[in-house]
């Protein structure tokens, strides 16, 4: 059940598009002073060493953040995003890479909350340890839950501070994922229905991947964002990850602009073959008003 290690994958080009919006998101929370929690339903290690046996095996990351590190021309988005990692790599030199968890307290406040859920246990093991090398201040603001995040963010909502993010982003290994992450944002929306949900997941040759987005984007809800990045061409065995999405319900109303030169210069310089492409939506759904009562 638990053979996914993020270790592999660790910056490559999923990682990009989410870890940039995910700065985005949070960078937007922090233009108010009211504190926010920020429920991660499948944190990963948290840190990760680019020069690890894991990482070298794959280089997924040479063609993911590998060709943004040099870029002199990023829109805005992808820079805040690349200088976030610049942070963890100080001489220069890409060799380390900051997962979700990290990059969350990067943006955060000492007023604010990080919540993590992972359930391997060698990555719950590391993602401690990590923690422990942090400072005070992110010791005291976060909580690493080792049980099931789908189940478990379902008791954090809503946050007490009613404004935050939960961020759902497994591996699809199991292709139950994709029915147990649609009825989570379900849950999640019934609990917090102002709060921010971010859904990634992989465009795969696959059923279930394509029947998801389809459903997220016909949820009742006030606003959603959808983006897509195909990096190739889906593999004839229709294995492997031929690109992934991101989807928002209540996205930062800053997000979709961000993205608009943001996406197609993602589909140029991480596209690997003439299939290389984007798409984003984003959408406001009028309500009726609420009905009147009359005794
Ligand atoms: N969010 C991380 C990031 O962006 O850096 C990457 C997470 S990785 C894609 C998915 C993680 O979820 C893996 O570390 C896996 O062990 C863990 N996992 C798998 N099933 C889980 C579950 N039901 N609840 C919590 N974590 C789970």
């Amino acid at each position: 059940m638990f053979s996914y290690r993020h270790a592999f994958h660790a910056g490559n080009h999923a990682d990009v598009l989410k870890h940039a919006i995910l700065i985005h998101t949070l960078d937007y929370f922090n233009r108010k002073d009211a504190p926010y929690w920020v429920v991660d339903t499948h944190a990963g290690a948290g840190l990760y060493s680019l020069d690890s046996d894991w990482a070298a095996k794959t280089s997924e990351f040479a063609d993911g953040i590998g060709r943004l590190w040099e870029a002199p021309d990023l829109p805005p988005i992808l820079a805040d995003y690349v200088a976030r990692i610049r942070a963890y790599n100080t001489n220069g030199r890409l060799k380390r890479y900051p997962g979700s968890p990290w990059l969350a307290l990067d943006a955060m406040r000492p007023s604010d909350r990080l919540r993590l859920f992972e359930m391997h246990p060698t990555e719950i093991d590391t993602l401690v340890s990590n923690l422990e090398h942090q400072g005070r201040t992110a010791q005291r603001q976060t909580t690493i839950y080792g049980d099931d995040g789908f189940e478990g963010v379902k008791a954090l909502l809503p946050p007490p501070t009613r404004r935050g993010m939960v961020l759902i982003d497994p591996s699809y290994e199991d292709k139950n994922d994709y029915r147990r992450t649609l009825i989570t944002v379900k849950e999640c929306i019934k609990r917090f229905a102002t709060g921010t949900i971010a859904v990634w997941y992989p465009l795969v040759q696959r059923r279930e991947a394509g029947e998801m987005a389809r459903h997220l984007e016909n949820l009742k809800v006030k606003s959603w964002l959808h983006a897509t990045l195909t990096v190739k061409k889906a593999a004839i065995d229709g294995y492997g990850l031929h690109g992934s999405g991101m989807f928002l319900i209540n996205p930062p109303w800053t997000l979709h602009d961000a993205l608009k030169p943001a996406m197609p210069y993602l589909a140029r310089t991480l596209g690997q073959d003439e299939r290389a492409g984007f798409t984003l939506q984003f959408r406001e759904n009028p309500f009726p008003a609420p009905k009147k009562h009359s005794d």
